[in-house]
């Protein structure tokens, strides 16, 4: 099976563009171009076909499934809301962080930007268009936040999730990362998003307003990166908007 490229911003609208993204819980379906398509959809990138549900799986988990196939928990095949999906057979071949050599672990280390212990410490290495540290090594991308819990506390996340406190992707500082199971990353993001909602919300800086415009600005396919500018906020503020990880209230 093709490796998935890492996709361009123009691309991932594409993809988007093809999602009918509903609420964590609920099916996201595949919006087919042929009503004979069903669980046979492909989309494209550079000449080469990707299982939809498959290219879901890889943007949330930041994990190419590789040869494994990608399983629905809801049956629907053309479903790709990440949350309806598992590897099988789950895999520990998600993160066989043991493979990392001394020589890659020190690599690592020298694009850790480390801090004090309580501070971020930001990955300077590569960074997947989600917001999260890249380390290649071999053949493979892992998430560097994964990377680092691994190799501070020993322990392999293996399918499991490893979570910020501090809600920085791009953090490495081990002290802030934990396992979460995807429950509990729904339910964390459920309570951070809870209470005051939106624009009431005390760290955000976009308003309800600016959102629809956000959003409609994207449905005329215009870049995140010149919306970002526009609002001064990341372009990855602008891609969770437009991918429906925030704000969701809105859509
Ligand atoms: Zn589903
Ligand atoms: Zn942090």
């Amino acid at each position: 099976m093709k490796r998935l490229p890492e996709l361009t911003e123009q691309e991932l609208r594409r993809y988007w563009s093809h999602v009918n993204v509903q609420g964590p819980d609920d099916c996201w379906p595949w919006i087919r171009t042929h009503p004979e398509s069903y669980g046979r959809t492909r989309i494209y990138f550079r000449g080469s076909g990707f299982r939809p549900h498959r290219v879901a799986y890889f943007l949330h988990h930041n994990i190419d499934p590789d040869v494994h196939p990608v399983k629905h928990t809801c049956g629907f095949l053309d479903c790709c809301n990440p949350n309806h999906m598992y590897l099988n057979p789950p895999r520990r071949e998600s993160a066989p962080f043991d493979v990392l050599t001394k020589e890659a672990r020190k690599r690592f280390l020298s694009k850790v930007n480390q801090q004090e212990f309580d501070d971020c410490w930001l990955w300077t290495g590569k960074i997947h268009h989600a917001g999260y540290g890249l380390f290649k090594h071999g053949c493979i991308s892992y998430a560097a936040h994964r990377v680092s819990y691994f190799l501070h506390t020993g322990i392999d996340p293996g399918p499991t999730l490893v979570c910020h406190t501090c809600d920085t992707p791009l953090c490495v500082n081990p002290k802030h990362l934990w396992l979460g199971t995807d429950e509990d990353n729904t339910r964390d993001r459920d309570i951070k998003a809870r209470g005051p909602v939106g624009g009431r919300h005390g760290g955000v800086k976009l308003t309800e307003d600016q959102v629809l415009e956000i959003h409609a600005r994207l449905a005329t396919g215009e870049g995140c990166t010149s919306i970002a500018k526009d609002y001064i906020v990341g372009r990855a503020a602008i891609a969770a908007i437009s991918r429906g990880v925030t704000w969701t209230h809105l859509i």
